[in-house]
């Protein structure tokens, strides 16, 4: 080995790589001016009137007029759903109804560069991940589902369970498409009709999908989708035609929504924040534990509610691993979304940017020693460097809440017993990582840490046969794999 690549071998020297833009073309996507609701099948105007904007993160630049959906759209979908339901959908033999699901995970696949395109306008995330993640993973769980349509039988034992009725499912901004197609896809499989409310500030991937429905010929009610801000989203929540409520998103929501549910007879499953410990051991193997430690927090830019947002580090190995991870965070390209070598997209919204900022204030406040990455800023546009807060202890406020951005809180801890102890100090449990060379130590550790999800030597992995979901405040039920079927399925 040379000097140099020894340098780098032991982490010393970042390697500042220059790129030339790469821009992903926007050609290939067609943005309308405005776009209508999606109910029986057909684009149809708001009955009151009323659109909002969406817009570009990156830029600022409203990119098209979006139906608001108000309680009579939301009345008039859930009618079309629940006709779709009785006469369509729930008679259907499971084999042909998979038709049609298989059919859209093909045709997603067809239109991938479109959809990841699109995508990174809308959400500010960058292609590289809705080319290679968002987009082929929506495929995948419809994929996935399909299989399932005609074999309901083997969900669980005892008669043939049969779906519940019409869904009404409540999604967020951070994975648009994503979230679509995890709440869908199972519902679908299950039998029952859909509506779906996406985000106010993420509506045009879904409305794209609704296309797609069409393209398959997906029969009118089956699938609507009504865009809106949270009226709309209560609303949906709210109508007595919904048998099935499906709600991601914050706790705060979650919470409201389950007081407002609790005697109403409707089913629910709520997936919600999370405060994740990403715990590294002395014997991680290093290299690769930094990498997932950036695939941790810094994936989508953070807003995931999975994210490893607090770093526990075994104290002999601290010092190295946070100066270790300032390093390969230099090399971190924030920017143009659409740029094929960008790593650090858009935050998706003014009032996210004001959120980590106030956050970010406030752990400095109590203590905490702030790090960013120096990377330049663009002048238009929401956006916040990757950030690393040493001198966190467990009772600081960024130690607690959830972030949901580029920022990540160190803490320490001497003993197996100690970290288990300070990664379930939390309202939440969402999920887990854990970086050892032992196998006796990674099945002691996902024994011990109440998380739906513990990802040992990896993160943010995801398969649609795994099943995903949390404790505590992070939620009940499970979506993906068999147990994603549970929540659609006649008890
Ligand atoms: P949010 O404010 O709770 O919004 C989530 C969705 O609910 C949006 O479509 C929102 O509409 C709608 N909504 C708002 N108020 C409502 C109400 N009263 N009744 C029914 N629907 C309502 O959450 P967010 O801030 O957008 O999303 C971030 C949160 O989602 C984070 O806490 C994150 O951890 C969580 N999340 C969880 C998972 C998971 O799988 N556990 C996955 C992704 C995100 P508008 O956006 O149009 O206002
Ligand atoms: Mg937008």
């Amino acid at each position: 080995m040379t000097s140099a690549s020894n340098d780098r071998a032991a982490g010393n020297a970042p390697l500042a790589i220059e790129y030339a833009p790469a821009p992903e073309s926007k050609a290939v996507v067609n943005i309308r001016e405005r776009y209508q609701l999606f109910i029986d099948g057909s684009f149809v105007p708001p009955l009151q009137g009323g659109y909002f904007p969406t817009i570009n993160p990156a830029t600022e630049e409203p990119l098209a007029e979006v139906a608001l959906a108000g309680e009579d759209d939301v009345d008039r979908a859930v009618g079309a759903a629940r006709r779709a339901f009785d006469e369509v959908w729930s008679p259907m033999p499971g084999r042909e109804r998979a038709k049609y699901i298989f059919r859209i995970a093909r045709i997603i696949q067809e239109r991938a560069r479109e959809l990841a395109v699109l995508e990174s306008i809308d959400n500010g995330k960058p292609i590289r991940e809705s080319r290679d993640v968002d987009v082929p993973l929506a495929a995948a769980y419809f994929f996935y589902y399909a299989g399932w349509a005609d074999k309901l039988e083997y969900v669980r034992p005892g008669p043939v369970p049969g779906p519940i009725g019409v869904a009404g499912q409540v999604i967020p901004w951070n994975f648009p498409l994503l979230m679509a197609a995890w709440k869908l896809a199972p519902a679908l499989a299950a039998g029952n009709t859909c509506v779906l409310k996406p985000a106010e500030t993420t509506p045009l991937s879904a409305l794209l999908l609704a296309e797609i429905f069409q393209q398959a010929e997906l029969p009118p009610g089956v699938a609507n989708i009504v865009t809106g801000a949270g009226a709309t989203g209560a609303a949906l929540v709210a109508h007595p035609g919904v048998g099935k409520v499906a709600f991601t998103g914050s706790t705060e929501v979650g919470k409201q929504i389950q007081g407002e549910l609790a005697g109403s007879g409707k089913r629910l499953t709520l997936e919600l924040g999370g405060k994740a410990a990403n715990i590294i051991f002395d014997d991680a193997p290093i290299e690769q534990a930094i990498e997932g430690i950036v695939n941790g927090i810094y994936f989508n830019q953070g807003h995931v509610c999975c994210a490893g947002s607090r770093l526990l580090v075994q104290e002999s190995i601290a010092d190295e691993v946070v100066e270790r991870l300032r390093r390969r965070l230099a090399t971190l390209r924030l920017g143009d979304p659409l740029d094929k070598n960008t790593d650090i997209g858009a935050i998706n919204s003014a009032a996210q940017l004001e959120k980590i900022r106030r956050l970010s204030k406030t752990g400095e406040a109590e203590g905490g020693i702030s790090w960013s990455s120096g990377c330049a800023l663009p002048e238009r546009g929401y956006w916040f460097p990757p950030t690393v807060f040493t001198k966190v202890e467990p009772a600081h406020t960024i130690a607690r809440e959830e972030i949901f951005g580029p920022v990540l809180s160190v803490m320490t801890f001497r003993t197996p017993e100690e970290a288990v102890q300070r990664a379930n100090n939390t309202v939440y449990g969402l999920s887990a990582g854990v970086w050892t060379e032992k196998g006796s130590r990674i099945l002691w550790m996902a024994e011990r840490l109440r998380a739906g999800v513990v990802w040992a030597n990896t993160y943010n992995r995801f398969d649609p046969a795994s099943p995903f979901g949390g404790f505590k405040e992070s939620g009940f039920g499970r979506e993906g794999g068999r147990h994603g079927l549970e929540a659609y399925l006649e008890r």
